[in-house]
């Protein structure tokens, strides 16, 4: 593989290495990534849970979206959202493209829940698109 993913918080108090190339990289304009985000949708890298090494004290808030429940973990001093894990999918940890050291290299796949999305938020026109999930 190529150089490790490496990131974190806006602050520094929580930080992340990641031995493994991303298993899929993914927008997703959902409501609730809309509030969560602050704009018009999330981006994601999806990894292998044993390729990460996690730092620093995360504080966790559970939502259920798609019928499964996500522990979105954020930096309690600097707010920052840094990554999401599903309890009932142990295998993967999903990354906040924006906690990247270095966000060029998040290449979006896949665009999710378009119907949710706004005309202001312009997408990768090369990206598959799915109006909700994408079938598993
Ligand atoms: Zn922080
Ligand atoms: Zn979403």
């Amino acid at each position: 593989m190529s150089e490790a993913y490496t990131g974190g918080c806006a602050c520094g108090a929580i930080r992340y290495e990641i031995t493994a190339e991303p298993i899929e990289m993914n927008d997703c304009q959902c409501r609730q990534c809309q509030r969560k985000s602050g704009t018009g949708h999330g981006s994601y890298l999806t990894f292998p849970r044993p390729a990460v090494k996690a730092e620093g004290e995360a504080k966790h808030w559970d939502v259920v979206g798609g019928g499964t429940i996500k522990s979105r973990a954020f930096c309690p001093t600097c707010g920052s959202p840094v990554y999401l894990t599903f309890p009932g999918i142990p295998e993967i940890f999903i990354v906040h493209a924006g906690s990247l050291d270095d966000p060029s290299r998040y290449k979006p796949q896949k665009v999710l829940w378009t119907a949710a999305g706004h005309a202001w938020d312009r997408l990768d026109p090369s990206a598959q698109k799915f109006d909700k999930m994408p079938p598993r």
